[in-house]
Order: structure tokens, then C-alpha cells, then sequence
């Protein structure tokens, strides 16, 4: 009888190919916390395989980047960066570069990257990581580049559990909770390279928050790019106060919110749930009732508010920080007052505001009124002026309090002595104390308070 040969275990091909002590993987990000979490992935997956860790992109072997697609912006940068990996190839042919993140779920990129990129081996998309094994071996074995045609938006992957996870920190970690969105918003690409919302079961986050909270780590913050819509046998307020119930000294964070997600029930968490940092990140986007019909947001100005209105109901010092998109098409001079409005009456502890970019495929791309680049800019110039001024009076009534800080480490301007860390409320503050603090808490009274930042001295 024929004997059919044992399948071989991909990871094994690579791990065959790669040269131990020699063969290192080089993970460079862009964009959101989400891919910081998809990094460690790629990066413990490459080392299960026997890589090493390399600090250059010069000394690597494997060199995977990470992509974000959600400014026309981030994806140049990484088109730039990618196209002067070309001489790494150059010096080694064993150097295999890899394009994953949102980017590699765009067809017209992948496309792109198949034709004016020839250096470049393969493309993932970030729902299959678990794959990097598979396509790393085939592009090893068969010597040929792997450009496979992303799933249609409309696809529900399946979510692999027990990836490798190489964490970059010690005492912060990010939990993926929910992956993909089902919201569409007019602007946004992610539903389109991230697929459906699909939630892990719950006894799987909960069994990897207890193993972070038993290792020491102090913080954790659930990831989902719509976290608040997470679902399985419980949903997200649930998840909430079964995680509450681990035991440890850690911080538990979420994001990121959506406004029609938020639920009493959320809210009731603030005050009563251990753990649970007195901070909630929301966007608005705008503060015109139509624009946010134009996004498709799915709330108005009103509902907003009387979220707003409860959180604030439930702990008066909860940090409140929002999205808001500047020069979308269409936006008036009424409808950016209206934003302005809006910021002075909530008064965010903080506001991340972009300037809109068209992204291909999305319907706003296609929306008339462009927004002149001249206008915008300037509307840009007047939101971060007036939101600059809120900050600092936000922060200002800290003066002179002594706040529990989780130091991160030393600051990340180089200031030699100087450490950095955040508050529950997830301030940032610089103080001068030695090293061996960082990835501790420690008591800091705050002696100045500036708009983006907060300085204090070490008190114990
Ligand atoms: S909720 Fe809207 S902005 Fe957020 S990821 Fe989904 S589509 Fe994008």
C-alpha cells in the first residue's frame, strides 16, 4: 500500500529555515492600539517559530509591518518606510518582508504592493494572523511572493484563540475582546478591513486577565474597536464586573466606545466595579446633529449629552476625552461652531481631533462639498486653541493634590532623571524619581498643572 506522507506542521518548514541565534524578526507599527495588540501576536508567533528579536529593520531576517489605513496619511509613511526596506533585501536574499495590518485587507494596496513593491514576499490581512505560519512556509518553500485577495467585507473570520502573545510590557497590557465593526460610519475604513464584529468568549478574556492580573501586571485595557458592542454570554457592562471580581492591583481601561452602545448599566459600572479607572474615552466626531447624520453616527448632539450628563452624575471627577473629525464634507461654519459649542459645554478632559482624509471605498469619499484644506486647517488651528485652554483649566484644580501614578518609565523625551506615569484618570505626569519605580504605582503631588501634562514630586 502507498504510504501517504505525514503533513508537515508549517511552523516547523520555518523554524527548518531559520538559522538559530542568527535569523531575527524586526515588527514595526503604525496606527492604533489594536495593532500594538496584533504586534505582540505577529512577534510571539515569530519567535514560537525561532526567531530572535532584532532592533533594526538592518539586522533582521523577518521584517513585518504592521499598516494602518485610517488616514491616507499613516498608509504613505508606511509605503515610504516599506520602500527602503528594498536595500535590506538587497544585502540579504534570505530576508523575507511581510505586509500586514488594515493596508494588506485594502485589494487596491495589496495590488499596489504585488506590482511596484517586488522585495516585498507576502501580505496579511490583521484577521488572519494566525496564518503567518502557513504563508511564511509556502513563501520559503515554493520561492514564490503570497498576495492573497482579502475576504469580503462582509465576512464573519473566525477567531483563534491561543496565539502566541509576546507582550512588550511588563506591567500594561491590551486584551482583545472584539474584533471587526458592524457600524459603517460614512468616513471610516474599518468595517471594510476588519470585517464583521465578532466577540471572544468571555472564559477566554476572563482566563487571560486572571493569568496578566496574577503575573503583576497593573494595567489592562480591553481592546475592540467598537469594545462596548462586545457580546458573548454576557455583554460588555457584564464582562466588566466579572473582571472586577479577579483579584490584584491592577487598572482595567476600555476602548474604544460608541456613544450608541453605552448602556445604564455601563455606567452603573463607574464607582462601584473594582478596578475600573474613572475614565471614558467617547467620540463625538462632530457636534452638529447633521453631520453626524452625514457619518451615520446613529446618535445625536442630545443623546450625547445625556451620557455625558449620567457618567458625570455617577463620579464628577471622571476623565472624558472624545474623537472629533475637523473639515468633513459639508461641514459649514455653523456646523463647526456647533462642535466648538459643544467642547465648551462638556469641557473633554482632552479631544484627538484629525482633519478628515478621504479613504477610497468609504461613501463619504464620495460625498460633494469638499471641505477646502486651507479652511480646515484653520478650523483646526481654533479647535485645538479653545480645547487647549479647557485642559488646562481641567487640570488646574489638581495643583497640590497627591494622585496614585502607575509610572511607565523614564520619560520618553530622555530627560535624564525624569519618570513618566498616568493617573486613574489617565493623566499623564512627569516627575523625577529613579528607574527601579517604573512599572509601579507611586504617590505624586502634583506641583504645576500645564494642558497636556502634569508635573509633580515623588512623596514616598
Ligand atoms: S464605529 Fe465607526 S469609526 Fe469606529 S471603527 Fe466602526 S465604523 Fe469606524
Amino acid at each position: 500500500m502507498e504510504k501517504i506522507p505525514a503533513r508537515t506542521d508549517p511552523a516547523d518548514e520555518v523554524r527548518r529555515w531559520v538559522i538559530p541565534g542568527e535569523s531575527r524578526v524586526y515588527v514595526l507599527t503604525f496606527g492604533c492600539q489594536q495593532n500594538e495588540a496584533d504586534s505582540e501576536r505577529l512577534l510571539g508567533l515569530a519567535l514560537s517559530m525561532g526567531y530572535g528579536r532584532a532592533d533594526t529593520p538592518e539586522d533582521a531576517e523577518l521584517i513585518l509591518v504592521n499598516t494602518c489605513a485610517i488616514r491616507e496619511h499613516a498608509e504613505l509613511k508606511a509605503l515610504s518606510i516599506i520602500g527602503g526596506f528594498k536595500h535590506v533585501k538587497e544585502k540579504n536574499p534570505r530576508v523575507i518582508i511581510g505586509v500586514c495590518g488594515c493596508m494588506a485587507a485594502e485589494p487596491h494596496r495589496v495590488e499596489d504592493l504585488k506590482r511596484r513593491y517586488p522585495y516585498v514576499s507576502f501580505t496579511l490581512e490583521p484577521a488572519k494572523i494566525a496564518s503567518l505560519p502557513s504563508l511564511l512556509a509556502g513563501v520559503i518553500r515554493t520561492k514564490k511572493r503570497a498576495f492573497l485577495l482579502p475576504d469580503e467585507p462582509t465576512a464573519v473570520p473566525p477567531i483563534d484563540e491561543g496565539i502566541p502573545v509576546e507582550r512588550l510590557s511588563r506591567h500594561k497590557a491590551w486584551v482583545s475582546i472584539m474584533y471587526g465593526c458592524n457600524n459603517f460610519c460614512t468616513y471610516c475604513i474599518v468595517p471594510y478591513v476588519r470585517g464583521r464584529e465578532r466577540s471572544r468568549e468571555s472564559g477566554e478574556v476572563l482566563s487571560e486577565i486572571k493569568g496578566l492580573a496574577a503575573s503583576g501586571v497593573k494595567e489592562i485595557t480591553l481592546l475592540g474597536q467598537n469594545v462596548n458592542s462586545y457580546r458573548s454570554d454576557c455583554d460588555f457592562a457584564g464582562l466588566v464586573r466579572r473582571i472586577g471580581e479577579i483579584e490584584g492591583d491592577f487598572r482595567l481601561r476600555f476602548m474604544t466606545s460608541h456613544p450608541k452602545d453605552v448602556s445604564d448599566d455601563l455606567i452603573a459600572c463607574f464607582g462601584t466595579v473594582p478596578h475600573l479607572a474613572p475614565q471614558f474615552h467617547l467620540p463625538i466626531q462632530s457636534g452638529s446633529d447633521g453631520i453626524l447624520r452625514k457619518m451615520n453616527r446613529r446618535y445625536d448632539v442630545a443623546r450625547y449629552l445625556s451620557i455625558v450628563e449620567r457618567l458625570r452624575a455617577r463620579d464628577p471627577a471622571i476623565t472624558l476625552t472624545s474623537d472629533v473629525i475637523v473639515g468633513f464634507p459639508g461641514e459649514s461654519d455653523a456646523d463647526f461652531e456647533a462642535t466648538l459649542d459643544l467642547l465648551r459645554l462638556v469641557r473633554f478632559d482632552a479631544v484627538y481631533s484629525f482633519i478628515y482624509s478621504p479613504r477610497r471605498g468609504t461613501p463619504a469619499a464620495e460625498y460633494p462639498d469638499p471641505v477646502p484644506p486651507d479652511v480646515s486647517r484653520a478650523r483646526m488651528r481654533r479647535l485645538l486653541d479653545l480645547q487647549c485652554e479647557i485642559s488646562a483649566e481641567k487640570n488646574r484644580p489638581l495643583l497640590g493634590q497627591t494622585l496614585r501614578v502607575l509610572c511607565d518609565g523614564p520619560s520618553p523625551d530622555g530627560t535624564p532623571g525624569i519618570m513618566t506615569g498616568r493617573t486613574a484618570g489617565g493623566k499623564l505626569v512627569h516627575f523625577p524619581a529613579p528607574e527601579e519605580v517604573a512599572g509601579t504605582f507611586v504617590q505624586i503631588k502634583i506641583d504645576r498643572a500645564d494642558a497636556f501634562a502634569l508635573r509633580g514630586t515623588l512623596t514616598e
